[in-house]
């Protein structure tokens, strides 16, 4: 996302905030349901959470959806220019069509819900700044909580009359995220080996969370080259690596190229699964699983 965006919505949360505690009564949205546009399936779970039915929630990239190479279809072009919201998360497809989201429709404030975040690089999980961002930052509890309290303060300042809801939507997702982290924690601290080697490289902050190593196969969405590639191979062989992580919505020909190669089951998973909590705990287990050595 561009600097200019970035200033675009600190102005437009900062007018909100304002708006919000002013004395006398501005032009308020007093609609039956606020509506509010996301980017991708879980941002409508983490939008769920904290307000429960008091906002319609509209979904860019469904299931089945690549959200590093989609583009909007017309109708979904409508329900934006009817949207009060839109929450943006930083994936690539936004840097093209936020702009284009901003002129059909004026009066929509986007939120940029990777505020606050330290981005990872695309290449490896050393911090890095500007180009080659990681954007998967829906697969880390930790910056969910972020991402949850951003969506809460953005709806309190378009509709305080309901900030108890949203108040209380909070508190109980973010208990329940506590929780389920300290399950994970649980389940990745007896093992030594911590290591997975994964087609798409979604799981850099989740890895980053819980202090495994993730090994990706692809770089940027770029196939590896034979050399790299033969240095995975080599490194699943000398550590009795199983299993190849793979998703939904991606191409699994390289990883059952890989799989084979190395007498490995590939997993697919599912980074877009809009029942979060669920997902979350089935990618953990599953990663879990594939570390465990007899
Ligand atoms: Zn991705």
């Amino acid at each position: 996302m561009s600097i200019a965006y970035r200033i675009i919505i600190i102005l437009v949360v900062g007018l909100l905030a304002f708006s919000a505690c002013a004395p006398f009564e501005v032009e308020k949205i007093k609609p039956d349901r606020i509506s509010v546009s996301v980017s991708i399936p879980p941002q409508a779970y983490f939008v769920a959470r904290v307000a429960g039915d008091l906002v319609e929630t509209n979904i860019l990239v469904g299931a089945g959806d690549d959200p590093h190479s989609y583009e909007p279809t017309p109708r979904q072009m409508q329900s934006i220019s009817n949207s009060q919201v839109y929450f943006a998360i930083g994936v690539e497809f936004e840097d093209a069509w936020l702009p284009r989201f901003a002129s059909a429709n004026p009066g929509m404030v986007i939120v940029d819900t990777s505020a606050g975040i330290q981005h990872i690089s695309a290449n490896d999980a050393h911090d890095t700044e500007g180009e080659g961002e990681d954007p998967h930052i829906w697969l880390s509890p930790k910056l969910v909580k972020l991402q949850a309290q951003t969506i809460a303060d953005t709806l309190t300042a378009l509709d305080p009359d309901n900030q108890s809801t949203y108040q209380a939507g909070l508190d109980s997702f973010l208990d329940d995220i506590g929780r389920m982290e300290l399950e994970i924690y649980e389940q990745f601290t007896s093992l030594s080996f911590r290591k997975f080697i994964t087609i798409h490289p979604s799981l850099g902050y989740f890895a980053m969370d819980y202090g495994l190593e993730m090994i990706p196969v692809e770089m940027e969405g770029q196939e590896p080259g034979a050399e790299e590639l033969s240095k995975i191979i080599t490194l699943a062989k000398t550590n009795g690596i199983s299993v190849i992580f793979s998703q939904k919505a991606f191409s699994s020909k390289n990883a059952q190229v890989l799989a084979d190669e190395i007498s490995a089951r590939v997993v697919v998973l599912d980074p877009l699964a809009y029942e979060w909590i669920n997902n979350m705990q089935t990618i953990a287990r599953e990663v879990a699983t594939s570390m465990i050595r007899n």
